[in-house]
């Protein structure tokens, strides 16, 4: 099955998608990441997170626990994971 286009998948991982709209840049993802996955997107007017090494999520979901403001969506049992963009 090929991928869409564009589908450079920026904002996701075989596990786990992040809505960079809803991110507050608290960071307590990144710290409780235990594969360093995810990163910072960290300009004065402009922060949220963002993945930087897909191919080593694990899918533990420590970062769906531990964000409290709903930005990363558990991407398990979806059929749209390998497709999931925002
Ligand atoms: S699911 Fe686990 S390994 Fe994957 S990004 Fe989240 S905390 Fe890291
Ligand atoms: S825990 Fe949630 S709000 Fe905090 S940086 Fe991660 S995605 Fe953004």
């Amino acid at each position: 099955m090929r991928r869409p286009h564009h589908g450079h998948r920026q904002n996701a991982t075989a596990y786990i998608a992040i809505n960079t709209g809803l991110c507050e840049a608290c960071w307590k993802c990144v710290s409780v990441c235990p594969k360093g996955v995810l990163g910072k997107v960290n300009f004065i007017f402009h922060k949220h997170v963002r993945i930087v090494n897909p191919k080593n999520c694990a899918g533990c979901l420590a970062c769906e626990k531990a964000c409290r403001a709903g930005a990363i969506i558990s991407l398990k049992g979806s059929k749209l994971a390998p497709y999931y963009i925002f």
